[in-house]
């Protein structure tokens, strides 16, 4: 136990020593960033993906799901996916301090709970879209989490009669480009590069990490990814405490 809290500490160091250096930091992040607040991963076999429904989950966060079972999409997503009182963790509120301090360019995330945001955080770009975002389908309008929470029935309508839809990324849609553009510009341009709290399997994550070309290359995951083998430093523990200590000690 000695020996690995020994070996953990001197990581945090080199991290922390690194962060000092660094000016065009880019944090990748995935699931494992929000499980500390609370929000489960949806992907993981204890998650609701393992859950016993008369959908599978895949199927009920799809477009087509959407269109033609609404009300079951959203009884769905307002249960098991929308978490509007959860709040940032020490990893989020470690990142948006690295970005008030001129050392952090940008935060993408896998994730859609908008706890970057909600952090502080202010160039995030959210792969998967985000539940702070909702657009009615027919007239455009736009609905905060609270405002579209706030719509009666289980089914959020516009003022205009028609259906509000989140600004998330549902299976059978596609990514952004313009998002993944900016995200691809952002990892080209980093000095280091933290990926943090993601196995790396979800696309486009591994397509994007191959426009990386700066000095560090760091991964912070309770489990080996596909990116273990080009990184730097390799940190297997609590993503929250690790980034808030080496927050800490950077200067
Ligand atoms: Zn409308």
């Amino acid at each position: 136990m000695g020996r690995e809290a020994d070996r953990l500490e001197a990581q945090i160091t080199a991290l922390a020593a690194w962060i000092s250096e660094s000016q065009r930091i880019v944090f990748f992040g995935g699931a494992g960033v929000s499980t500390e607040s609370g929000i489960p991963d949806f992907r993981s076999s204890d998650g609701l993906y393992a859950e016993k429904r008369r959908y599978p989950p895949e199927q009920i966060v799809s477009h087509s799901f959407f269109l033609s079972h609404t009300e079951q999409f959203y009884e769905f997503y307002k249960e098991r996916m929308l978490y509007p009182e959860a709040a940032p963790n020490a990893a989020h509120l470690a990142l948006a301090e690295l970005e008030r301090q001129g050392k952090l360019s940008a935060v993408i995330t896998q994730n859609i709970d908008g706890l970057h945001e909600k952090a502080g955080s202010k160039k995030v770009l959210p792969l998967h879209g985000t539940v702070l975002r909702n657009h009615c389908q027919r007239c455009g309008k736009f609905y905060n989490l609270r405002d579209m929470l706030a719509r009666p029935g289980t089914v959020p309508h516009c003022d205009c009669g028609g259906v509000i839809k989140p600004d998330v990324v549902l299976y059978e849609e596609a990514l952004d480009t313009a998002l993944l553009k900016e995200a691809a510009r952002c990892i080209a341009a980093a000095d280091m590069l933290i990926i943090g709290g993601t196995s790396l399997a979800v696309y486009p994550a591994a397509g994007l990490l191959r426009y990386f070309s700066g000095r560090r290359l760091v991964v912070i995951n309770r489990s080996a990814t596909p990116a273990d083998r080009d990184a730097d430093l390799v940190i297997q523990a609590p993503i929250g405490e690790v980034l808030s200590e080496a927050v800490a000690r950077a200067h």
